[in-house]
């Protein structure tokens, strides 16, 4: 038999030099700290704005209001609507050749109250969801949620909640039918075994009176109200101005004796947000100008003021050029972002060892074999997807390549099974060169997402590879 010449299949935990385990624990202690406090899009737009000021970060918005030229080096923040965040880093380079952008997003399934929620039946007060993006409604069943968000009162007055986290708070669960009276039920289809009219959760039951007329006793959703409005000052008009959203509730943890993978919510995608983010906080004087961009919305498709669908990126890119060159007319951005680097962070599927025929096991990712790099994503022939140039492909992997950066190549699944997108076509849309790129999780949009640390760090690892690197 002649020499293996197929190529090296590596694994991070195989190669200390590259991946090293104690720095590699450390970051993923701390990532699971973010995790487990940063469950909305708001939370983690909250969280990474307090650590980039600290960090030098300024908001481009007092730049722009005091006329201040702003020059190599300089750190920039926009907040969009709460929601969605982007951080600048000025380079030595004219922004007009291009700049390198990390894009992830920072929204993950979960359920939404509707605009009027809060209703009574059978003597128990619930809340009506709607949940948001794509989700095996039977997991998010039977399990503790916390609730979090905002609402705004009649005065305008803006409240935080944050409800099912600390071990002594209350949490919310959404019911479902006990084994022994199931046999309808279970002969159900998955799809159809839990409605989504069905996804509502217990908010309370003591009850306010007993009715002798019909023999039961009535009043809870009252109760509730009444609580709301001690606690809190909420009117049941007030829902009608409220972002509130129920999430699995507890922290992020270790998973597997040898505590390799972190398991949690929402890591859909902000593990790449994460990594992106910290990446982004430790580059150093970089040649390019450098974005990292943490949207909101792409779990719905993107859609929405605060999503890559709307120009708000575009808009922002153009207020930083002024910023730095004094013009950010039209052509000009555009060429800054035609020119643009760009990779779509976001998770991938990892093979599944109970469910291993789902995906063409030769170009599956594997959990610690590095940041995962799809060419394509997309669904039924690549529909959807952004396909990055070969070319393009070329450059990252010789980036990588240089850095010792343990990478895999991936792709969603068998070709005819499904499929998803990302925000990678909407960065495309300018002309740039794009690449989805991230750490790959098995659970996708489940109350439980895993993840291997040693992907976490080497995508870490990759990203400032990236931004320094990248040409
Ligand atoms: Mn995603
Ligand atoms: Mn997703």
């Amino acid at each position: 038999m002649g020499k293996d010449l197929s190529r090296k299949k590596r694994n991070c935990w195989l190669e200390p030099e590259a991946c090293n385990r104690e720095e590699t624990f450390n970051f993923c202690s701390e990532y699971i700290d973010f995790l487990s406090e940063c469950k909305t899009e708001r939370e983690c737009v909250e969280y990474m704005q307090e650590l980039a000021q600290e960090n030098g970060f300024i908001p481009l918005e007092s730049c722009k209001k005091e006329g201040r030229k702003l020059v190599r080096g300089d750190k920039v923040f926009l907040n969009l609507r709460d929601k969605a965040l982007i951080l600048f880093v000025i380079g030595r380079e004219d922004m007009e050749k291009g700049i390198n952008i990390i894009g992830s997003h920072i929204d993950s399934p979960r359920m939404d109250l509707k605009p009027s929620p809060l209703y009574e039946d059978q003597g128990i007060a619930l809340f009506k969801t709607h949940y948001y993006g794509g989700i095996k409604k039977y997991q998010w069943t039977t399990i503790p949620m916390a609730l979090h968000g905002v609402v705004f009162k009649s005065n305008g007055e803006k409240l935080e909640i944050a409800v099912g986290e600390d071990p002594d708070d209350t949490v919310f669960t959404i019911t479902d039918l006990l084994p022994h009276l199931a046999r309808q039920q279970m002969e159900k289809k998955a799809e159809e075994v839990i409605s989504g009219e069905g996804l509502n959760f217990i908010a309370g039951t003591i009850p306010q009176e007993y009715d002798t007329d019909d023999k039961n006793s009535k009043g809870a959703k009252n109760a509730v109200l009444e609580l709301l409005k001690d606690k809190y000052g909420l009117e049941e008009e007030d829902f009608i101005s409220a972002e509130l959203t129920a999430v699995p509730s507890g922290r992020a943890r270790d998973v597997g004796l040898d505590r390799s993978l972190v398991g949690g919510y929402g890591q859909d995608d902000r593990v790449c947000a994460y990594v992106s983010f910290k990446a982004i906080m430790d580059i150093k004087d970089p040649e390019k100008t450098c974005a990292a961009i943490f949207a909101d919305k792409e779990e719905v498709g993107s859609m929405g003021n605060t999503g890559m669908q709307s120009v708000l990126f575009e808009n922002a890119v153009g207020e930083l050029m002024e910023l730095v060159t004094g013009s950010g007319e039209d052509l000009r951005l555009k060429r800054a972002l035609s020119n643009s680097k760009a990779l779509s962070s976001d998770v991938a599927a990892a093979v599944d060892p109970n469910y291993s025929d789902t995906h063409d096991k030769e170009n599956a990712p594997r959990l610690g074999n590095g940041v995962t790099i799809e060419k394509y994503t997309g669904h039924k022939g690549k529909s959807g997807g952004s396909d990055a140039n070969a070319e393009y492909m070329s450059q990252v992997r010789q980036v990588f390549n240089s850095e010792n950066i343990v990478w895999q190549p991936g792709e969603l699944g068998k070709v005819d099974l499904g499929g998803g997108g990302t925000i990678a076509q909407f960065l495309a849309y300018y002309g740039m060169d794009v690449l989805d790129c991230g750490v790959a999780v098995l659970n996708m949009h489940s109350p439980f997402e895993l993840s291997s640390k040693a992907d976490i760090y080497m995508t870490y690892k990759a990203f400032i590879a990236f931004y320094h690197k990248m040409k």
